[in-house]
């Protein structure tokens, strides 16, 4: 789905950081390998979440939704010297591809991989993460953000992404349509909640910050 046109997409791209050679690497081989890779976070919007990562600095990084790991690898760039990025996939068959990868990029020791569901896991760990990136089942979302508000601190950033949904947002809602219901629910209370200042960013599929009070 695009909701610029390509040629503003591309030129967007073109005076943009470029993808470093081992992400392009990750893609082709997720696309090769890996069933659904238009899950993968691309170019543009990986080199948006490694800058949101740097201007945070986190000593702790949370990710639901780690896939082949792009976005991991991404906002891993951010991490302080002594920081540790903890990913969550609930699909065990990606676990190797990603410690690959994860090791060839120099952060291997820095991050950590968690196997089973998102909302089993959030609950026992331990920091206080200052960057959270949501981007796993969307029908969960309003599950994910309550357990990881839970883990966080005044200041601390939650990135939710696909909010957007491909422009389902804006469009009629059919009636089977359950993650496109859960996600205008969800943009709707973030907009809402107190404990948190958002903003809606139209990053690719749609990006949400939101810093929390
Ligand atoms: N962040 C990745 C893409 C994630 S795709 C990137 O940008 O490259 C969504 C992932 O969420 C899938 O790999 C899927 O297995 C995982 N997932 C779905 N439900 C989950 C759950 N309940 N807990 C943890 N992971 C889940
Ligand atoms: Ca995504």
């Amino acid at each position: 789905m695009h909701f610029l046109s390509p040629a503003i997409e591309d030129y967007i791209r073109n005076h943009s950081e470029g993808e470093p050679e081992l992400l392009c690497e990750l893609t082709r081989e997720t696309h090769l390998k890996v069933i659904q890779p238009r899950m993968i976070t691309g170019h543009y919007q990986g080199r948006v979440l490694s800058m949101l990562a740097k201007l945070v600095n986190p000593k702790y990084i949370l990710e639901i939704g780690t896939y082949t790991g792009y976005s991991a690898l991404c906002l891993a760039e951010g991490l302080q010297k002594t920081g540790e990025l903890h990913t969550i996939d609930i699909n065990e068959e990606l676990h190797g591809m990603q410690r690959r990868y994860f090791d060839k990029s120099g952060f291997g020791k820095q991050i950590i991989q968690h196997t089973g569901n998102a909302l089993d896991i959030v609950p026992n760990l331990q920091m206080v993460f200052d960057l959270v990136f949501i981007d796993a089942e969307k029908n969960d979302y309003p599950n994910y953000f309550e357990a990881v508000l839970k883990k966080t601190r005044p200041g601390s950033v939650i990135l939710s992404d696909n909010v957007l949904w491909s422009g389902k947002v804006v469009e009629p809602l059919k009636a089977k349509d359950r993650a496109t219901k859960t996600l205008l629910e969800f943009n709707k209370k973030l907009q809402e909640d107190p404990r948190v200042e958002t903003v809606l960013l139209p990053i690719r599929d749609g990006l949400t910050l939101s810093r929390v009070r």
